[in-house]
């Protein structure tokens, strides 16, 4: 993802809406929710303000990627030493913009995305979700090679079970693929 491509904007005008004006990622769209009654120039201001908003809310969440890149190291390590040298991540980042994945991998550019969903889950699973998405680096699909490799992990079926019950609980449809 280039930081530098410009986000598409959906505004959307709420007549329920009287003051509050906010804005959430929708995929590669940022939406924009504002009050009916804005004139077009407060909807212009409004909008970069809110774009403004947002970077900042990312820019934030990003220092932490250098800490996950550690925890990645620790793991391949640990659980993938014997693959060392296919298994070096990019770039290894929280995102916000998911759509429903706890993480994704791009083997042909080595980066890895894990959501912010899981931010507050117990270290193992984070772990285990991490950890998933590097084997991906090794083996790219979901096939028996690859949930062997994952395996190594003491704890993924426990974490797999744990995530499970989220998407159950919630609705929201976790899967990486
Ligand atoms: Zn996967």
């Amino acid at each position: 993802m280039a930081r530098t491509r410009k986000p598409v904007v959906e505004v959307r005008r709420s007549q329920r809406r009287r003051r509050t004006v906010s804005a959430y990622r929708e995929g590669e769209r940022v939406v924009v929710l504002i009050p009916d009654r804005f004139s077009r120039a407060e909807e212009t201001e409004w909008v970069a303000r809110m774009l403004a908003r947002l970077a900042a809310r990312e820019e934030r969440i990003r220092p932490t990627d250098h800490e996950l890149l550690g925890r990645a190291n620790k793991l391949i390590a640990r659980y993938l030493a014997d693959h060392a040298a296919q298994v070096v991540p990019a770039s290894v980042r929280w995102v916000t913009n998911q759509n429903g994945r706890w993480g994704s991998c791009t083997p042909d550019d080595g980066t890895i995305r894990i959501s912010h969903r899981i931010q507050e889950m117990p270290d193992w699973v984070i772990d285990y979700v991490l950890l998933h998405e590097l084997t991906h680096l090794v083996v790219p699909s979901h096939n028996a090679a690859f949930w062997e490799l994952v395996s190594r992990y003491p704890k993924a079926e426990r974490a797999r079970g744990y995530l499970e019950g989220i998407s159950a609980a919630t609705g929201l449809v976790l899967a990486d693929d």
